[in-house]
């Protein structure tokens, strides 16, 4: 498939380039120190991720320890309610540790395995992407350091003590506002100190090169089983597809199994409270081009030109730039972004739920409500969405804070 001069047929080939980038967006911002662990990774990815004994581990590993493949739900009666479009989830909640996370972290893990690593050191703001880490670093025997702000240690207290049951190290982090942010930087520094001797796993398809790349390639794996499982199930592709974004790796995964099919591909930012600066994390619909974490994207940026604060009901989506790759997708018009705010979410959390007896994250919720208004505005097909994850953690602040609807 062909769109604005780009071949989808070679596209994983071409996109990102050898030096990071996805058109305009991606590279490698950061110290020449950093540059140095930045190409060493790259080199590693590039011989060790191609060799037999590496994807037949990786892939054993999926299936004996993670419980792939997912499989593919029919919403036989949210369908039913909404009318005649068909809508399906891809069950990434029954990946083990309840999320798709775990996809790039065993991933990341392995290659650092294979590249002699000890340590493996990692951010987290809500501690989901902490805890897929501590759980890959425990199953691989490798010591983990995650950093985590003051402020989130205090609000994310199951996570903290799932981290530390698991045997990793949590490096409370003081400075500034005490968040994901101030954790990215300690990371960071962490690294480059210490880069001969560990590794630092990024969450998402964020970062500098290759991260946007190889967490991509880890996550393909959903796309891949969607689409096989999908035309099994019914014999077609879907006729549209749907994703929630927040640094956008279960999306980008999902997407990259259904790039050259005539399927139209829909990512889901969180508009959270409204549209000012500061109520919400949509960072493609309302950012610019800029350089943060590493990388070149889309961001929203406060008056200073740094990383707007921004607010999500759903943590994990409240990130103020998306990967990449998104935004060259965009650009193309590839894929469309669009938003749902926080009480559509909440709705879509109950109406899973309820009428299909899944509880999604509240993130994955985003990409079910959009689906539900996508079946609106069809009125005939079907809709394949990515469940990227179960709701257990949101549980006790949704009934706190909306009650039971
Ligand atoms: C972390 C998380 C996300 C957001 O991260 P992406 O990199 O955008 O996929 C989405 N869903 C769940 C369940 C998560 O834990």
């Amino acid at each position: 498939m062909n769109m604005n001069g780009i071949d989808f047929d070679t596209y994983f080939k071409h996109y990102p380039d050898e030096n990071g980038y996805f058109g305009r967006y991606g590279g490698v911002y950061v110290s020449d120190e950093l540059k140095t662990a930045m190409r060493e990774i790259s080199d590693a990815y590039f011989t060790i991720a191609q060799s037999r004994q590496f994807i037949a581990e990786l892939r054993r590993i999926r299936k004996e320890f993670q419980g792939r493949p997912t499989p593919v739900s029919h919403l036989e009666r949210l369908s039913n309610k909404l009318g005649n479009v068909q809508l399906y989830v891809k069950r990434e909640d029954l990946n083990h540790t309840g999320a798709h996370k775990l996809n790039h972290c065993m991933g990341e893990v392995l290659l650092a395995k294979y590249m002699g690593k000890k340590k493996v050191i990692a951010e987290t703001g809500a501690g989901q992407h902490g805890v897929a880490m501590a759980t890959a670093a425990a199953y691989f025997g490798m010591e983990c350091d995650i950093y985590m702000g003051t402020e989130d240690i205090k609000k994310q207290a199951p996570n903290v003590a799932r981290m530390k049951i698991l045997g990793a190290n949590v490096v409370e982090v003081t400075e500034g506002q005490a968040t994901l942010k101030e954790a990215v930087d300690a990371a960071f520094a962490a690294y480059a100190r210490d880069y001969k001797d560990c590794i630092y796993c990024i969450g998402s398809v964020v970062g500098p090169h290759p991260f946007p790349m190889m967490v991509r390639d880890f996550q393909h794996v959903v796309g891949e089983e969607a689409r096989e499982q999908f035309v099994e199930m019914t014999g077609h592709l879907p006729d549209a597809i749907v994703a929630c974004v927040g640094g956008g790796s279960n999306s980008a995964g999902f997407f990259a199994g259904f790039l050259n099919d005539p399927v139209d591909i829909y990512g889901i930012e969180p508009l959270g409270r409204g549209t000012n600066l500061g109520d919400h994390a949509a960072s493609l619909q309302y950012g610019t081009e800029g350089v943060m974490h590493g990388f070149n994207s889309i961001m929203l940026k406060d008056e200073n030109g740094d990383p707007a604060p921004v607010y999500s009901v759903a943590s994990g989506l409240d990130y103020p730039s998306s990967g990449p790759e998104h935004a060259f997708l965009r650009d193309i018009g590839r894929v469309k972004y669009d938003v749902v705010g926080d009480e559509d979410t909440i709705d879509a959390f109950f109406t899973l739920s309820r009428q299909e007896g899944i509880i999604p994250a509240i993130e994955s919720a985003h990409a079910v409500a959009y689906g539900i208004k996508l079946a609106q505005r069809m009125g005939k097909g079907s809709v394949l969405i990515n469940l990227s994850g179960r709701g257990d953690k949101d549980m006790d602040y949704i009934i706190q804070k909306y009650g039971i609807r």
